[in-house]
């Protein structure tokens, strides 16, 4: 049995290719590989030998030779096959042991020209590796360094042999790889800008390449979709945000829906903005309860607070640990999905008696808060939306307001106590669907408005759900997603009780609202910035 090793991440290689060896295994190998194999002892032969022609052109042309590809693509059960190999003097290869030139890396790296870039794009290494995945019957491929271990207890285990079902799924993992690595190659090429290209500064990249090659990796089949009759898997990006909802580990409870998963992002992206301890309650997609407080209990109480009734059924996020105090009280109500970094074993231990409950910890680690870039915050980069037979693709909405953004308007300035509620409730406004206006105070939302095709809609069931729950709006604090475009939705908040507002401003009749303010004796501020989701 014959084995090819051509790899350029060498982790690991040494000790594999020993253990190949010492199972009666030869091994042949590409120079940089060779010679690593060479120099531990082991009796390597190099491929320029089978192929009697040198390594060329700078390793560009290495294995691309019918000695090799032949060697992996005759099928052994052919005998017209088998003796076109033995008149070409050409030995099988049976295992192929290959990882591919940096690409990924490469052009990950600050500083990368476009001629760094072409330099790491393999050529023999993909071409060897789909010979061998399509002769998968014949030849195993290996394409990772995880693979070794399993691959070589299974060769022990079997004299030398491995069975169809792992060469087969070997093949499968090959052609994924190589399609990745494509993907990777034609994304980085269609986002460039090639009149910025030149031989010492790296190019210009869009951020949307021309082709959107976007590569998921499936997590798991659902039962369902949003309703019964729909199928629906979830996948995760390729290089998921550290502190991401597909990081999660499911400590207990039911399988997650497809509705769960949805929601849990919502909750999950939502708490992940405040640095106090805070809670969040999400059903339907909106947040029905957002608070901050002294510790976990004491967030999630307040959240609570805010509608009793919507919270039934509820996901519930906390971006601190749950400990017990906090687990009790949670589990006096019917939860679907709870989401913390951390759960302390008490905590763990009053969730068991609730077996149904799905419980997942999403590691914080990696994820800066306060003024850091998304991706050290652990906000996913790109947003997509399907549409029929298409996708809209956008950053995410990652905006962060600082206090120096704000623009007050109005005679009346807010206390700072008033601008803590305002940021607070301006937070929390962006992640409840539009038109959204959302009534806090004291680290509290007091009532929520979303999803209404008119913003005097969401102001008028906004109070309705502070009246449903018995909290007073007065002296509260009011955020609207998006500007007021007419006085009527700001004097129905005004008439609930509140003292504050933000919003965006930059309607035609922000005159007209800032009058309004002025005349009813309310501070308003605009942030400048909207915040739209639908
Ligand atoms: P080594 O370090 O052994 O010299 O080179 C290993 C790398 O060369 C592997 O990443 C493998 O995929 C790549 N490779 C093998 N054959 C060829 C070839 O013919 N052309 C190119 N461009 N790369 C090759």
């Amino acid at each position: 049995m014959n084995a090819l090793i051509s790899v350029s991440d060498k982790t690991g290689v040494t000790e594999f290719a020993t253990a190949l060896s010492a199972l009666g295994i030869k091994l042949l190998s590409t120079g940089g590989t060779a010679k690593l194999l060479a120099d531990a002892g082991l009796p390597v032969t190099e491929v320029a030998e089978v192929t009697r022609f040198p390594e060329m052109l700078d390793g560009r042309v290495k294995t691309l030779h019918p000695a090799v590809h032949g060697g992996l693509l005759a099928r052994r059960d052919v005998p017209e096959h088998m003796k076109a190999l033995e008149e070409h003097g050409i030995g099988t290869i049976d295992l192929l042991v290959v990882n591919l030139y940096p690409f990924e890396a490469t052009v990950a790296k600050d500083g990368c020209t476009l001629a760094d870039a072409i330099e790491n794009i393999d050529i023999g290494g993909p071409a060897m590796v789909r010979s061998a995945a399509k002769n998968w019957r014949h030849v195993a491929v290996l394409t990772d360094a995880g693979q070794y271990e399993g691959v070589l207890a299974e060769l022990r285990a079997g004299e030398g042999r491995l069975s169809d079902a792992t060469r087969f799924a070997l093949a499968a993992a090959a052609f994924n790889r190589i399609s990745d690595y494509d993907a990777a190659i034609s994304d980085y090429l269609s986002s460039i800008d090639f009149s910025s290209a030149s031989d010492s500064q790296p190019p210009t990249r869009g951020i949307f390449p021309a082709h959107s090659n976007g590569r998921f990796v499936k997590l798991q089949d659902l039962r369902y979709g949003e309703n019964p009759h729909q199928h629906a898997a979830f996948y995760r990006d390729m290089y998921p945000a550290p502190g991401s909802l597909v990081t999660a580990e499911q400590l207990q409870g039911k399988e997650l829906s497809y509705n769960n998963i949805a929601d849990a992002d919502a909750a999950w992206e939502c708490v992940k903005q405040f640095t106090a301890p805070a809670c969040v309650i999400v059903k339907h997609a909106n947040p029905c309860g957002v608070a901050v407080g002294a510790d976990a209990l004491q967030a999630y109480s307040k959240a609570f607070q805010t509608d009793p009734t919507s919270a039934f059924g509820g996901i519930i996020a906390f971006n601190v640990a749950v400990d017990e105090q906090a687990a009790q009280q949670v589990s006096k109500q019917f939860v679907e999905v709870l989401m913390a970094p951390e759960f302390t074993p008490e905590a763990l231990a009053v969730f068991k008696a609730k077996a149904n409950v799905r419980v997942l910890r999403i590691s914080l680690e990696g994820v800066q808060r306060d003024g850091k870039s998304a991706w050290a915050r652990g906000l996913n980069a790109m947003d997509v939306k399907r549409v029929g037979s298409g996708l809209l693709m956008q950053t995410s909405d990652n905006h962060e307001l600082a206090l120096s953004d704000l623009k007050v308007v109005t005679q009346l300035k807010p206390t700072p106590e008033q601008m803590e509620d305002l940021l607070f409730a301006w937070k929390v406004a962006k992640f409840v669907k539009s038109n959204a206006i959302v009534f806090c105070k004291d680290g509290m939302t007091m009532g929520v408005g979303a999803g209404q095709m008119s913003r005097l809609d969401s102001a008028r069931i906004a109070s309705i759900k502070a009246q449903h729950a018995s909290l007073s709006l007065q002296g509260s604090a009011v955020a609207s997603d998006a500007f007021f475009p007419f006085r009527d939705g700001l004097d129905v908040v005004i008439d609930q009780g509140a003292t504050c507002v933000i919003q965006p401003g930059g309607s035609m009749r922000d005159q007209e609202v800032i009058d309004a303010a002025n005349e009813r004796g309310v501070a308003m501020v605009f942030s400048g910035v909207r915040h739209f989701r639908h």
